[in-house]
Parts: structure tokens; sequence; C-alpha cells
């Protein structure tokens, strides 16, 4: 399960919107609390592609990595997800989406429709990494 205050949901929407109709991407900063992340602060990160490819695939490299763990120790909280926007698209992850992620991370996903932000889901991938599992998302 993840939680999301309604702070936090509006500056991901916010993002997406401000990126459309390129992706956004950044990181979730939080706490885990038994099974669930809190989410504190997220930490937007560009989106490392080139131009032309920008659009559903998203990229975190290494040095974003190193920045969010860096950003997160200083304010006392983890790396515990990662979120994009799909610009034009449905709140679903890609089959690119699965192949790039890891287990253990959140990751949500916001539709921008015209450059409005739609539906917001938050995903999981299970162990064995072949698919995805929506998760609750708590504000
Ligand atoms: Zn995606």
């Amino acid at each position: 399960m993840i939680a999301i205050d309604a702070q936090q949901l509006s500056a991901i929407r916010g993002e997406g919107e401000a990126a459309y109709p390129h992706e956004c991407c950044g990181a979730l900063l939080g706490k885990i609390d038994g099974d669930t992340k809190r989410i504190a602060a997220i930490l937007p990160i560009a989106n490392a592609r080139e131009e032309e490819e920008r659009y559903h695939r998203f990229t975190i490299t290494p040095e974003d990595m190193m920045r969010a763990e860096l950003e997160a120790r200083k304010m006392k909280l983890d790396v515990v997800g990662f979120y994009h926007s799909h610009p034009d698209h449905p709140a679903t992850p890609s089959e690119y989406d699965r192949e790039h992620a890891l287990p253990f991370y959140s990751y949500v996903i916001v539709a921008v429709e015209k450059g409005r932000s739609a539906r917001l889901t938050s995903w999981e991938l299970t162990e064995n990494r072949d698919k995805f599992k929506e998760e609750t998302i708590w504000q």
C-alpha cells in the first residue's frame, strides 16, 4: 500500500501537466510504515531520453538515482518509489515500464489527457517480476 497526501498528489499532477506533451518523472521520498509506504516529498527528475523518444519512455539514470538517495537522506527519508506521466495514454504500466522496474518500489502513473491530469494509479512489481499489480492509494 502507498499513502500519498493531497499536497503530494497535486504536486505529481502538476508535474505531469507542466511536462505535457512530454513525460515527467521523479522519485517518491518517504518512510516505510509496516506494509505502507508513506510519501513525504517528491523529487522531480529530468527525463534523460532524447526529445523524440521521450513519449512513454522515462529513464532514471544511475546519477539521478544517486542524487535522489542523497536528497532523501538529507530529509531523513528513503527513495520508496517513482512516478511518471502518460501523456494521452491510460494510467497503466507499459511493457517498457515493466522491463525497467524493480521489485519493492512503488510506481505511480498519472495519465495526462490533452494537458489535464486524469487517472492516477500506483503499481508494484510482483516478486518474480512478471507483472505489475495495482496498489491502493491512501490519502
Ligand atoms: Zn510508463
